[in-house]
């Protein structure tokens, strides 16, 4: 049988991976060539956070293949042709990406193998089930979650696979080499790779589980997976996590099961309306009034940079800047401050967001965004403003989660450390609040109103 191509993309990863084991099936007692091509379009648009993640991620993959991932820089469509070509290959194997540029981009070098004999199969995906699968019994695509979720329970999912063993892998010839790993002295990332990956599934199994329903909506806990940029690179097949989680009962697993559905879905509906990555799905509340100009910039540069003058905005836009990583709960509380308290648009926290995630992910990042602004599909209802000092105070009561990344902040108890205006004295160096929630609040119900 002829050597086969191995085009890794959002699958850096040996375990679980089927467009890996039909690689080497069809490549019987010939080699296999591990590919991963550098595309400049994605690679521009990561920002420092991801670009790291993913150069470890492809070292750790590297080492697993013993050296021999053939690393391109190019466009794709020149580049898998090219290394397809080099070994004879008649088959190139990829994870379907569902994502709008990865469907462009594959049926671009679909088109291009094609012209010259040549045929990409598409095996797994980065979900537990497709997106575009699961439909309502008229065909039509589910827009609210609930329904989704018990549809997506119902339908199930394979069976985890094993690694391959034996593969005979094609030396990585003419490669040009692995991107270097950028220098971020002050941002504290997750250690990459599949290894990594499985050590923190494990530990998250070994105690957090439990009491997940809960400790997920504290970001002064450690209680939630991590598991997110591992999802992301897919280190871990999502899959892989629903096997593993059907041995623990309990609210706690069955809820996890939930949170891991909300990224399917979201994967869906981008899938099906493609637009919508950076579009309003509901073009009527997306046309409220947004606020402009040079105050505007003032207001976000503050949001951005964690001094707004509320605690639990600044503390988890400070994590963000430190880890490239923020608690669910807190990522809700910052995005509605910067959509529903400053009025500007829901676009520009998501490219901030996606700057500097190291879980960046479009179609969880910008529909999230799109529930907190309101437009989205299974909007939060668009009269609902996150009012960040009860927020403070009911998911984060004795303040440990503030005076962890505000240190301006560390001295002040609970509750003055979620409004420290209330405070006889202003923290040092710590700024007044730069808006009034209650007003601002009423302003945008205002401006729902008008549209
Ligand atoms: C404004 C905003 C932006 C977000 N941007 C991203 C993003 O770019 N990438 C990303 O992976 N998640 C994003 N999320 C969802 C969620 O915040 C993160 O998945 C979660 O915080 C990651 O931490 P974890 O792995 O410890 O989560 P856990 O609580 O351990 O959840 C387990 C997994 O379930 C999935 N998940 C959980 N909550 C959600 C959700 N609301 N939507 C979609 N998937 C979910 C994730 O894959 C997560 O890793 C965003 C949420 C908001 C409100």
């Amino acid at each position: 049988m002829p050597n086969t191509l191995m085009w890794f993309r959002r699958d850096l990863r040996l375990t679980d991976n089927p467009a890996l084991l039909a690689a080497v099936s069809a490549a019987g007692t010939d080699g296999v060539q591990a590919l991963f091509v550098l595309d400049p379009v994605p690679f521009r648009a990561s920002g420092r956070a991801r670009t790291s993640h993913l150069a470890r991620s492809l070292r750790a993959l590297d080492r697993s293949l013993d050296g021999r991932l053939l690393v391109r820089h190019g466009d794709p469509v020149d580049e898998v042709l090219r290394a397809a070509a080099a070994i004879d290959a008649e088959e190139v194997h990829v994870a379907a990406d569902y994502g709008p540029y990865g469907r462009r981009r594959d049926q671009r070098v679909e088109e291009a193998l094609a012209g010259h004999g040549i045929t990409l199969h598409r095996a797994g995906s980065p979900y537990a089930v497709a997106p575009g699968r699961i439909r309502k019994p008229d065909g039509s695509p589910y827009r609210v979650f609930t329904p989704y979720s018990k549809a997506w329970r119902a339908h199930g999912w394979r069976a985890p696979v094993a690694a391959p063993r034996g593969v005979t892998w094609l030396p990585a010839q003419g490669s040009d080499g692995l991107p270097a790993v950028p220098e971020l002295p002050d941002v504290d990332l997750p250690d990459a790779g599949e290894d990594a990956a499985r050590k923190q599934l494990t530990a998250f199994l070994d105690g957090p589980i439990r009491d997940y329903a809960t400790d997920r909506d504290r970001p002064d806990r450690d209680g939630t997976s991590r598991l997110s940029v591992h999802l992301k690179y897919g280190e871990l097949h999502p899959r892989t996590i629903l096997a593993e989680l059907s041995g623990h009962r309990g609210t706690g697993a069955d809820t996890f099961r939930t949170e891991l559905c909300w990224r399917e879905f979201y994967a869906d509906v981008l899938f099906h309306r493609p637009e919508s990555l950076w579009e309003s799905l509901d073009q009527r509340v997306g046309r409220i009034h947004i606020d402009s100009g040079r105050t505007a910039d003032e207001r976000f540069a503050a949001w951005a940079s964690g001094r707004t003058g509320y605690p639990v905005v600044d503390a988890g836009m400070r994590q963000l800047l430190n880890v490239g990583w923020m608690h669910n709960r807190v990522r809700m509380i910052t995005a509605s401050f910067l959509v529903k308290d400053l009025h500007l648009p829901w676009q520009r926290g998501a490219a901030h967001f996606l700057d500097l995630l190291v879980d960046g992910d479009y179609a969880s990042n910008n529909h999230n965004w799109q529930w907190v602004a309101g437009t989205g599909t299974d909007a939060a209802p668009y009269v609902r403003v996150f009012n960040p000092v009860t927020q403070g105070k009911k998911f984060d009561p004795d303040g440990v989660y503030v005076r962890t990344w505000v240190p301006e902040l560390s001295g002040v108890e609970s509750p003055g450390v979620h409004e420290p205006w209330t405070l006889p004295e202003q923290p040092d160096g710590y700024p007044e609040p730069i808006v009034d929630h209650a007003a601002e609040r009423k302003e945008t119900l205002a401006r729902f109103a008008r549209v």
